[in-house]
């Protein structure tokens, strides 16, 4: 136990945190060389594609360091605002944490944000400098910026390169240092917390866990204890990060057990298991239930399909426990879920997860906030979780949404350009403090609604990738906001309904019907585009028809089969239109909601 050693990387996206476990997988020789790919611990196709980590990624490494054979398991984090719930969840498992900051952006909103959570599980923190190689490298300026925030010496924190390897060793051995080894009782009986899952379709729920007290053999029963549900153990080990089979697992370590049960919400991320010989143990105090902050409904494009989506979303929460789902009904598109998410990211990579992982074709509304409304008639409050509830005016007394303390940083110089995009937000003007020379830190109460689909985007071209954000809930506040309801071919899309401030109605409406008329493929016949309050239209456009000669393939004179054709087409569009509904694919829904 002495000889283990538990950490994760936790940064601000792209500061290098999957190019540091890159090397340390090299040092301590767990991939052969030529097994090796940058970002190593990308598994997902998905991470790979958008270069961005989504989930935690665990991985067991041997060192010998003065001739003392060591374990160090590591937890690769995501970075991303959307994706704190599997940081949070990482962190638990382990003893100390590597703080890394990329030497040419500095401090970054995700990094502070990420600091406070290891602060909270009093981790020991190893400040790094990352990407020294770099000619805009401001090392030093980057190291005071930590050495204050974190108020220690400058010459505490390393500098490396995890792209070259500069310096990577030294820190690996400061790591086997300064990380406290693992606490558990090894005498006690078994105890393991699981902090993460993945479902397997020959050996059932994987919990991944950290073996708190005891230890556990793989031909032991185990006991859920939330769920109090018992199981014989298939199969457990460890991350070589491939899962790899052993034969027991002892206190300190990380590892896996294939539960080899199949029904997904019997195995809980947050649980505790143990042996089934010990079911009186005290369970540990698990996780927060994380609080979603958007919500979207997601539907089978083909309503056969909602039997294959109730299985893959619960299976995919195994892996993603942050993810909240409700059955819920609406005429045009049949059984669905109501699905809440940590932000529109994370909306828009399940909807990708559920397509690639699980082969469905989904339609999926714009995520909204969760609205309050006091109710005239009853003076009660209903939650309103999709636009498309949104009740008649005259039954509101009061609208309330959630407030967010929206916290920027950004070097001075793109300060003003920063201003520039909230003064085009509702919000309110906090305060901001200099984090060193030339780079503050903003503070700004926004409605959530504000930021939720493309504010992050805004920022980043604002300036030029080097401005950052995080948020977290304050409160809920009273709004002016109304109903804006997209009608497409006469016929209302409830999908695009949209709740907006009353000042702003006539711009918002027009500028859903203009990106409506781009990205809507031209169907037979002219379809039009309306935007509508209270049954109001306030803006319009429309998509001229697409023109298709179905007679072109025939060449020659044969009339009767010429005048079948065009009579078949008249008949096709007449029925189209009969129908009054066109298709809208599933990627117009994703486009229109990244606004
Ligand atoms: P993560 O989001 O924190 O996991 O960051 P990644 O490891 O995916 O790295 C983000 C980008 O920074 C990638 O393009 C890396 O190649 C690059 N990068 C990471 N470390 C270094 C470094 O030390 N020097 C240089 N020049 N680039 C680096
Ligand atoms: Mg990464």
């Amino acid at each position: 136990m002495e000889n283990i050693r538990n950490f994760s990387i936790i940064a601000h996206i792209d500061h290098g945190k999957s190019t540091l476990a890159d090397r340390f997988l090299e040092l301590t020789k767990t991939i052969a060389k030529e097994k090796m790919r940058p970002q190593y611990l990308d598994t997902m196709d998905l991470e790979r594609e958008k270069g961005i980590t989504i989930k935690m990624q665990p991985v067991r490494m041997n060192y010998v360091l003065d001739s003392n054979f060591y374990i160090l398991n590591l937890i690769d984090t995501p970075g991303h605002v959307d994706f704190s719930y599997e940081v949070s969840r990482s962190l638990v498992a382990v003893e100390g944490a590597i703080i890394l900051v990329d030497a040419t952006k500095g401090i970054q909103a995700q990094t502070l944000a990420n600091l406070e959570l290891a602060k909270k599980q009093k981790l020991l923190i190893v400040p790094v400098v990352n990407k020294i190689d770099l000619a805009q490298a401001r090392i030093e300026e980057t190291k005071e910026e930590i050495a204050n925030l974190l108020n220690i010496q400058k010459n505490e924190v390393f500098t490396i390169s995890a792209k070259n390897g500069t310096n990577v060793e030294e820190l690996l051995k400061a790591i086997i240092q300064k990380v406290p080894s693992p606490k558990g009782n090894p005498e006690k009986p078994f105890r393991a917390l699981i902090f993460d899952s993945i479902y397997d379709p020959y050996k059932g729920v994987i919990a991944y866990i950290r073996v708190v007290d005891g230890k556990i053999t793989n031909e032991e029963k185990i006991y859920l204890m939330a769920t109090k549900e018992i199981s014989q153990i298939k199969e457990l080990g460890y991350f070589k990060p491939e899962i790899f089979p052993a034969t027991e697992l002892k206190t300190g370590e990380i590892g896996y057990i294939a539960t080899g049960i199949k029904e997904p919400r019997r195995v809980r991320v947050g649980d505790t298991i143990t042996s089934s010989k010990f079911i009186e143990v005290q369970p540990l105090p698990g996780y927060k239930e994380p609080k979603p902050m958007v919500f979207a409904s997601i539907y089978p494009e083909n309503p056969d399909d909602f039997d294959l989506l109730k299985d893959s979303i619960s299976k995919l929460k195994l892996n993603d426990p942050s993810l909240i789902f409700e059955i819920e009904h609406k005429e045009v598109l049949g059984r669905g879920f109501r699905c809440g998410f940590l932000g529109s990211l994370h909306a828009e990579i399940i909807s990708e997860r559920l397509k690639r992982e699980f082969g469905l074709t989904l339609v999926i509304s714009t995520p909204s906030v969760v609205f309050k409304i006091i109710n005239t008639k009853l003076n009660q409050e209903t939650f309103i979780y999709s636009p498309s509830d949104w009740p008649d005016v005259s039954e509101i007394k009061e609208i309330l949404e959630p407030w967010m303390r929206l916290e920027i940083i950004t070097p001075t110089n793109y300060l003003g350009s920063v201003f520039d995009i909230l003064k085009n937000m509702e919000g309110k003007y906090i305060k901001s403090q200099p984090l060193s020379q030339n780079r503050v830190l903003l503070i700004q109460e926004v409605p959530l609604r504000e930021i939720i689909i493309d504010f992050y985007d805004k920022l980043k071209n604002q300036t030029q990738g080097y401005g950052s954000m995080n948020y977290e809930l304050l409160e809920y506040r009273t709004g002016d906001l109304v109903k804006l309801e997209i009608l497409i071919a006469g016929k209302k899309e409830e999908a695009f309904t949209k709740i907006v401030p009353k000042s702003r109605i006539l711009n918002e409406g027009k500028k859903i019907v203009e990106k409506l008329k781009e990205i809507l493929p031209p169907q037979l016949f002219a379809v039009s585009l309306q935007a509508a309050i209270g049954g109001k239209i306030i803006a319009r456009e429309t998509i001229k028809a697409k023109r298709r000669d179905v007679t072109a393939p025939l060449y020659g004179g044969d009339y009767t089969r010429k005048r079948k054709l065009l009579e078949k087409q008249k008949k096709g569009k007449k029925e189209l239109k009969e129908k009054g509904r066109i298709m809208i694919p599933a990627k117009v829904f994703l486009e229109m909601f990244r606004g």
